[in-house]
């Protein structure tokens, strides 16, 4: 009989975990570096800490937890995302959260330490309010200050002042890369986030590949001036242009190619007032392909786009795009372990790719990477109806349980 997690406090947790950030009207909004992230934290530092395990920090607040001791060896880790999309769901990302600690400590209760340590990591801001991927990527590569003065959130405000006075960073913001050296494979547990598993009623995804991605900000600057006051053809009308913009986004999308897509979430307008002529407008942008090539040229096109909506309206545009994230394989090796893991537990698996950005797609840079899915009800995710059912969120930390094993242990 293989080692099995324990359900009961596994989804014990979860429901906990599930209760911080709660809103209002459903659903949870448990952005990077607010309150009630600080609370998450807090809940997953008294959860090591009563397992008897130590918890690192970085700068940027990654936090990685294991059994106190053997911290030169090469280690096994685990782990996923505390934060959320706004009015997100209780799954993204606390699921291997949460999996991955109740792997650490049921590997730690079932006896004989293992030939390698096995750890589990939380990654800051995975969702990108200031970056995407922002704690993977600082581990993966470190970030300047230049880059991190110039991070700024959904509502403006800016990452430095965040991290001002948070009580779960420690150490130089600069220094965060992690030494591949400390590294034996990398193992994450995550919710499907689309609907392939559960229409094929297959219980476990074993994923080839993480798509490419990248994102930014265009801004129009215009002129604010007197609704009422000014004719029609006397204006600068930043948010015009921006419509315009953001128009043009599916075409270019359909151009790119059938897997690209481009999402322009958020505009941010300024001054705001509903008789003044907007002066600013900030569009947010998402857009991924499988492809780098096509990340990148979406990334040109972006920037011409603007030029073109500003040029109508009389306006400036500046594009600031974030770094591309590539697109990886992940490890063939992991990717057969797993699916060997989920045959031994009589659970059913398919190869997937992730449309969804991860960390995984960092730590495949660092060291072997694989991710495990599990389904997810009516492929809905990012939204507060995000749902995973009992039976596969436990199914889900036994392959990954019995594949943190496996590679801590050959
Ligand atoms: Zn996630």
């Amino acid at each position: 009989m293989s080692l099995r997690v324990d359900g009961k406090r596994l989804l014990r947790d979860l429901a906990e975990l599930a209760e911080i950030g709660r809103d209002p009207g459903g659903g949870l909004s448990r952005t990077s570096f607010t309150p009630a992230d600080a609370q998450a934290r807090a809940w997953y530092a008294a959860k090591c800490e009563e397992a008897g395990l130590t918890l690192e920090l970085d700068a940027l607040g990654n936090m990685v937890a294991g059994l106190p001791g053997r911290h030169d060896e090469p280690a096994v880790w685990s782990g996923s995302h505390l934060d959320t999309v706004p009015h997100g769901g209780a799954f993204d990302g606390a699921l291997g959260a949460v999996a991955a600690l109740e792997c650490v400590r049921r590997l730690a209760e079932s006896g004989p330490q293992l030939t390698r340590p096995v750890r589990a990591v939380v990654f800051s801001d995975e969702e990108g309010n200031y970056n995407h991927l922002l704690g993977s990527t600082a581990m993966r590569r470190g970030f300047s200050e230049e880059e991190l003065a110039a991070m700024t959130g959904r509502d403006g405000d800016r990452l430095v002042d965040a991290l001002d006075g948070w009580p779960w960073a420690r150490g130089s913001r600069t220094d965060t890369r992690v030494d591949p050296a400390r590294l034996h494979a990398f193992a994450e547990l995550h919710i499907e986030q689309g609907p392939t598993l559960e229409q094929q009623g297959i219980r476990i995804g074993v994923v080839t590949s993480i798509i490419g991605l990248s994102g930014g900000l265009v801004r129009f600057h215009g002129r604010a001036d007197h609704a009422g006051t000014t004719p029609m053809d006397a204006r600068s009308d930043a948010l015009l242009a921006a419509a315009q913009f953001i128009g043009a986004m599916p075409g270019l999308a359909r151009a790119s190619g059938p897997a690209s897509v481009i999402t322009t979430g958020r505009v941010r307008v300024q001054p705001g007032g509903t008789n003044q002529v907007p002066e600013l407008a900030e569009v947010s942008l998402d857009f991924r392909d499988p492809s780098r090539e096509r990340v990148a040229a979406m990334l040109e096109a972006i920037g011409r786009s603007a030029q073109e909506a500003a040029a109508a309206h009389g306006v400036r545009a500046e594009w600031h795009p974030d770094e591309i994230v590539d697109p990886v394989p992940l490890d063939e090796g992991m990717r057969a372990l797993i699916a060997d893991c989920a045959a031994d537990l009589g659970l059913s698996s398919i190869d997937i790719a992730s449309g969804a950005g991860h960390d995984s797609q960092n730590m495949a840079l660092l060291t072997p990477t694989a991710m495990i899915f599990v389904p997810s009800r009516d492929g809905r995710s990012h939204v507060p109806v995000e749902y995973t059912t009992d039976e596969d969120v436990v199914a889900g930390a036994d392959v990954l349980l019995a594949t943190l094993r496996r590679l801590a242990d050959t």
